[in-house]
């Protein structure tokens, strides 16, 4: 098993303070240890690379995306509301082949590896697609098998096998499955709750999108709005006019340290703390947020109920294109995004997409932080200007990570300043 030690002007391992002129080891697969390049640098048996100025810090986790739309990106624009977004999602869908599917899954991935995420928890609308693509990439997939009910009033019990059987055959160590029942105004109640059954049994994650937008809110509480209007001849309302979204899914089994909650951008009194509570993950998607012009994001609300927080691209179905430059997944386009939308400082939003987003997988001290112990996931961003803060001189970095490695292999392998 080789070792590889590296060397760099700084390490942020987000769990301790940075060390400046800083090493990790890398041991086979695995991070051996992390500490000032002085301490460090006896391992003498170890090949060392100097990566000279650029800063060390782990593989980010996107929390939430959608693969298979990346070239969607600039297809839908500017929609009058969140209803008629989806009716011109669902006409853009139906023109897809499976391979158009399949090389927008693949170019939103190699997208993200040049971005430095390592891991990506994706909801998957083709799940078709899962066997030819997780072995297609290096990246660490947590494929979420999306699930509706609502157009095709099936069973909730035969949608819900149809996507077990699906995961059963996938190859089990290219990638981790979880379910994704869509969203409480696309999902029937039983639904909801047999997957929330299921994922505890088998020790799965869930993700789910909730409280979107007003008009998912609005039908739920008031059922009224643009979202109940469209949806009340395709399904039963009788879920309606009882409880926020939130609620809802507390109802139904869903609120618990599993669920990996998409979006939640409107609250009723007592939502956050609901969340809080049951150790429920948000994940936020600043530049969606903003295309969609949503209200504030609910950030201290939810940080007050010790909510934990991630960051996600989502698609680029739902992030604003100009017409002169094209959009890419890019979590450090979403953490510059969401410091300036917020008053929260570039290292709480590094750990949103590190620590944050490992919790929300089940993979404290694994991913997203440079450990004893942890994956080898590091990623390396070359940083120029002299800053006394670190984490924002990393946010503001642009264009691809200098580097990038996976489990121990370099995906992106940098250019070394000295190498013995
Ligand atoms: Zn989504």
């Amino acid at each position: 098993m080789g070792s590889v030690l590296l060397r760099a002007r700084a390490v942020l391992s987000m769990t301790r303070p940075p060390i400046k002129n800083g090493a990790v080891l890398v041991s086979g697969n695995r991070i051996a240890a992390v500490g000032p390049w002085k301490d460090l640098s006896r391992h003498a048996r170890a090949e060392v690379m100097d990566l000279g100025e650029m800063v060390l810090l782990p593989g980010l986790i996107n929390a939430h995306c959608h693969l298979d739309y990346t070239d969607m990106a600039g297809q839908i624009t500017r929609p009058r509301s969140f209803p008629d977004w989806i009716k011109e999602l669902l006409a853009l869908k139906a023109q897809w082949s499976y391979s158009d599917y399949a090389q927008s899954w693949l170019r939103g991935a190699k997208m993200l590896l040049r971005t430095g995420v390592t891991s990506v928890a994706d909801i998957e609308a083709v799940p078709e697609l899962l066997p030819e693509v997780w072995t297609a990439t290096p990246l660490r997939i947590f494929s979420f098998l999306e699930m509706t009910g609502v157009k095709s009033h099936r069973a909730p019990e035969e949608i819900l096998h149809e996507a077990l059987d699906r995961i059963e055959s996938l190859p089990s160590s290219a990638g981790s499955p979880g379910l994704s029942p869509h969203a409480p105004y696309s999902t029937p109640p039983e639904l909801l709750r047999l997957s929330a059954e299921v994922a505890r049994n088998r020790n799965w994650r869930i993700s789910t999108h909730v409280s979107e937008s007003r008009a998912e809110f609005d039908m739920f509480m008031h059922r009224r709005g643009p979202l109940f209007n469209w949806l009340k001849s395709q399904r039963s309302m009788s879920d309606c006019g009882h409880s926020s979204p939130v609620q809802h899914l507390e109802r139904h089994g869903l609120l618990s340290s599993n669920l990996l909650a998409i979006h939640v951008n409107y609250l009723l009194a007592g939502d956050a703390s609901l969340l809080g509570n049951n150790g429920v993950s948000v994940v936020h998607c600043p530049r969606s947020h903003s295309y969609f012009g949503h209200d504030p994001f609910p950030r201290q609300e939810l940080a007050d109920a010790r909510v934990n927080i991630c960051l996600g691209t989502d698609s680029l179905a739902s992030v604003h294109q100009d017409r002169h430059q094209s959009v890419e997944l890019d979590l450090f386009a979403e953490m510059r995004a969401f410091v300036s939308a917020k008053d929260v400082s570039a290292e709480t939003a590094l750990q949103m997409t590190t620590v944050n987003g490992a919790r929300a997988l089940g993979l404290s001290g694994s991913i997203g932080e440079l450990s004893e112990g942890a994956f080898a996931d590091i990623i390396a961003v070359p940083v120029v200007q002299e800053s006394d803060d670190l984490y924002a001189a990393v946010i503001h970095h642009t264009g691809d990570v200098a580097g990038s490695m996976i489990n121990g292999d370099w995906i992106l392998k940098p250019q070394l300043v000295r190498s013995s």
